[in-house]
């Protein structure tokens, strides 16, 4: 729940641009000085965002959420072209502080479409992007060289994940949030979905092999270079061997960059929008039969269903709620989907998304 003491304390410290400072007497006198009002905040920053979506009522937002709530409102602008039903994508907007889920940025619960954003993971985010480094070091994922630079793997650099390597060796705890925002959320969040889609939990380097046989012409390269093997010859092979010809190839042939699930921006909130349109295909039987436990179990141990949602994202693998919000944020920023992808989404009832910009 919200955490009051702290907000009052936050809010005391933070100046208003173009105000005088907010100063804590006045607002501890009364509960509803508490929050900022939503209208100053919207008058002053979104004049472009149309009345509908700066009708959503919001809650619990503090002066340093105004990025976020702008961010949230270019995603709902954005996903809205989605929303054939034209009921609000939320009913309402709620910041609080949620510590025990440092690492969700925002929930959407199935039944209610109240967008839930974590205050915790913007006031921690830098310890965030600490511990997923730290993993990712001990795994071996990211090295350090002699000058202290960071190094990504070798057989992971595309383009995508370089942008990530670059970022990480420029990052600054005295970023903008929404630089770390977008630091943590975008290129470290498309490296980890690289690295999902061979150490998931069916650990399964063929999939990115694969991806990696089918691009361009990268065959013939591996053939020139005597490095080609058949789809046969791979699936025969154990999985460390099936590892490092992964690590042999990907130094010539990087993963396409469109081999995972491609991090935009917004789209961290474009998944929580998905959810909220998601909900509006489904029955409450449905609904609540897709987020029950024998199905999460079902869909964890489904090999076919696990090999075709790591294609997507390490989180999609989780729960069949989880990869239709992944698939249709993907959609919804123009990222194109293999078939299987495609079907399964259909069948769980993903929201209707034409991919007209691509
Ligand atoms: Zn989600």
């Amino acid at each position: 729940m919200v955490n009051i003491v702290q907000r009052l304390s936050n809010i005391a410290k933070t100046k208003v641009k173009g105000t005088s400072t907010v100063s804590s007497p006045n607002i501890v006198s009364t509960v509803n000085h508490i929050n900022i009002k939503p209208q100053v905040i919207k008058d002053t920053f979104s004049k472009t965002i149309p009345q509908e979506i700066l009708g959503i009522p919001l809650k619990g937002h503090r002066v340093q959420d105004i990025p976020i709530i702008r961010m949230i409102e270019q995603s709902i602008l954005h996903m809205n072209k989605y929303n054939p039903k034209m009921s609000p994508i939320y009913k309402e907007i709620v910041f609080e502080s949620v510590p025990k889920k440092p690492k969700g940025v925002a929930y959407v619960p199935m039944s209610t479409r109240t967008l839930h954003v974590n205050s915790y993971y913007f006031d921690h985010i830098d310890e965030a992007i600490t511990n997923n480094l730290n993993i990712f070091i001990k795994k071996g994922l990211i090295t350090k060289d002699k000058n202290g630079t960071y190094k990504i793997a070798p057989y992971l650099r595309n383009a995508k994940s370089e942008i990530f390597e670059t970022r990480l060796n420029e990052y600054d705890k005295s970023w903008s949030l929404l630089d770390k925002f977008m630091f943590h959320r975008v290129s470290m969040n498309y490296y980890a979905n690289l690295v999902g889609s061979i150490a998931g939990e069916s650990k399964s380097p063929v999939l990115l092999i694969e991806k990696i046989m089918k691009a361009g012409d990268n065959q013939s390269t591996l053939k020139k270079l005597g490095l080609f093997k058949s789809r046969d010859e791979v699936i025969k092979m154990s999985v460390d061997e099936q590892m490092s010809y992964l690590k042999q190839i990907g130094v010539h042939c990087p993963p396409p960059v469109n081999s995972v699930c491609v991090t935009y921006p917004d789209y961290a909130f474009n998944h929580e929008a998905i959810h909220s349109l998601h909900s509006l295909n489904l029955s409450p039987k449905l609904l609540q039969e897709l987020s029950s436990e024998a199905k999460i179990t079902e869909w964890c141990n489904n090999k076919v269903i696990q090999d075709t949602a790591l294609k997507v994202s390490g989180y999609a693998a989780q729960q069949p709620l989880e990869f239709v919000a992944e698939v249709g944020a993907g959609l919804a920023n123009g990222q194109v989907f293999d078939k299987e992808v495609m079907e399964l989404y259909r069948f769980l009832k993903g929201p209707n998304i034409q991919n007209v910009s691509k």
